[in-house]
């Protein structure tokens, strides 16, 4: 059953209003009729609520400001208002201040009377929802103008024909024209004449047309004038919005000129930068392919003093003759690490399936003299299967287990080489229990020439080992780098990306 509704009546004449009183109470169970004699007291009461809506007789001919005056105190109460024949006026200047209904007195019946109150509550509440619906578009097109003025990229919303509708403050700001100067004009006049300018009207034409558009949808590249007649490289996209009546277009382009510059320059530097490591490497080669001859004869005939006319020398000559072939000697290394170095990248041989075990165990034979001599251990762990350049893999190896021996202390080496298994490639660790080094230093030593432990009469070296180490993992995608507590131990640690095939 539905609920009793409860309407006040404000009428002037007390006897008429209890005359309608009597006849609702009497006929009907459905409206409750409370009823008051002045504007005032209706005020009032309508100000405590707990009302479903009121029924205004106006005193004279005129409705005044009264409906507006019950509207101040109550904007969502349905309001009707209660006229004799004559006083169609009244009703419509009623209407205009916010009633909803109207009921001629002379027709008034209690049927009547509530079918209209119903009618009243029905138009409030279609009223009130088409308020609230105003009130989200309101709000959403708040949001749509805040996103629009703050974007930094150009937002511009065309009609169906390519003319201009809206132009953003970035718009403004990108091509140097007021909003104002281009809305209601061709979008075209944006792009470079010449250069398909028509493109965006030819794309909507289409798009209109056939439901799609190789313009509409897509990011692409074109060049666009500002109003100084300036151009710029633009990146855009057009979009359809399908609205009811018909589509607009949203354009959101951006200004790219100096991405490409940079872009352009990157190329230029990296370009540049290999062509000067290619220039240097071969270079490195002939130097030290050149250096190899005459260091031969040096060293050669050095040894053929020694041999032969070693006897014949003062203590003093003998030294000298022992420093030449020991200066001798490390040049020759160090030509031989030059050598290694540049051919990381001019000698490299294709890359295969290994497995780094084998590596590991030809890298240890490669040292088997140091290794008797220091007394070392070696332990292997879990070696994985890569796809590797093997040479070039056996010196990594061996020249980070070589150093991890090399650089040992009083203590006999202890070497550890394991694998663990990354998240998209293998960690390989070579950690020793040797001298160690400050961790300060963990990416000089990457660095070619860069020696920690220059004592030559200790530890002999180039300072090119780990540079060749670098540059081989990288050759292979990979990173390396260093951690160490000075009198405890290193770990060397490398990545190598994981098999595609596995
Ligand atoms: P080299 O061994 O010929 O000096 P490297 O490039 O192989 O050249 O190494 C550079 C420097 O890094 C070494 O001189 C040494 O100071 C330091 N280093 C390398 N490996 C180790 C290690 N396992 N423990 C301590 N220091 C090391």
């Amino acid at each position: 059953m539905s609920r009793r509704l409860h309407f006040l009546l404000i009428d002037n004449d007390r006897e008429h209003a209890i005359r309608i009183e009597k006849m609702i109470q009497a006929a009907h169970e459905s409206l409750q009729l409370e009823f008051v004699t002045s504007l005032n007291l209706g005020i009032e009461r309508l100000a405590k609520g707990d009302l479903d809506g009121v029924i205004l007789k106006p005193s004279d001919n005129s409705s005044h400001n009264t409906v507006l005056e019950l509207r101040a105190v109550n904007r969502e109460i349905p309001i009707i208002v209660l006229v004799t024949q004559g006083q169609m006026d009244v009703v419509a200047d009623s209407m205009q201040q916010g009633a909803q209904e109207f009921l001629i007195e002379e027709q008034v019946t209690c049927e009547l009377l509530l079918q209209i109150a119903k009618h009243a509550i029905g138009k409030m509440e279609s009223l009130k929802t088409l308020e609230a619906t105003k009130e989200q578009f309101r709000e959403s097109d708040t949001r749509m103008r805040a996103v629009l003025n703050a974007s930094l990229d150009c937002i511009i919303t065309l009609d169906t024909e390519g003319d201009i509708l809206e132009f953003n403050p970035a718009a403004e700001e990108t091509f140097g024209y007021p909003s104002k100067d281009l809305v209601g004009r061709s979008v075209c006049q944006l792009f470079l004449p010449g250069e398909n300018s028509n493109f965006p009207i030819g794309g909507l034409k289409e798009y209109q047309q056939y439901g799609r558009s190789p313009t509409i949808g897509k990011r692409i590249e074109v060049k666009a004038v500002c109003k100084d007649n300036s151009v710029f490289i633009a990146e855009m996209a057009i979009h359809p919005v399908p609205l009811e009546a018909a589509p607009i277009f949203t354009i959101f382009l951006r200004n790219i000129t100096a991405r490409r510059r940079a872009e352009e320059r990157q190329k230029q530097y990296a370009a540049e930068l290999e062509r000067s490591n290619r220039d240097l490497e071969q270079y490195v080669s002939i130097v030290s392919h050149d250096l190899t001859a005459p260091l031969r004869a040096i060293t050669g005939f050095c040894q053929l003093l020694q041999i032969d006319y070693y006897t014949r020398f003062d203590e003093k000559a003998q030294e000298c003759v022992t420093f030449i072939v020991e200066g001798a000697r490390r040049m020759r290394t160090l030509i031989d690490d030059l050598r290694t170095y540049s051919r990381v990248t001019t000698k490299k041989k294709p890359i295969e399936h290994v497995g780094c075990q084998a590596i590991v165990d030809a890298a240890v034979k490669n040292l088997e003299i140091e290794i008797t001599e220091s007394r070392a251990e070696i332990a292997v762990e879990d070696m994985p299967e890569v796809i590797a350049d093997k040479t070039q893999l056996i010196q990594l190896f061996q020249n980070l287990i070589g150093n991890a021996i090399k650089y040992r202390d009083q203590r006999e080496p202890r070497i550890c080489v394991v694998a663990e298994r990354g998240e998209c490639e293998w960690i390989v660790s070579i950690c020793d229990n040797g001298i160690g080094f400050d961790p300060a230093n963990a990416d000089r030593i990457f660095e070619i020439f860069q020696r920690l432990h220059a004592d030559e009469t200790q530890y002999t070296g180039t300072g090119i080992g780990l540079a060749v180490c670098k540059r081989i993992v990288e050759r292979h995608q990979g990173r390396i780098w260093a951690k160490s507590i000075p009198g405890e131990g290193s770990s060397f640690i490398f990545t190598l990306p994981f098999d595609p095939g596995e």
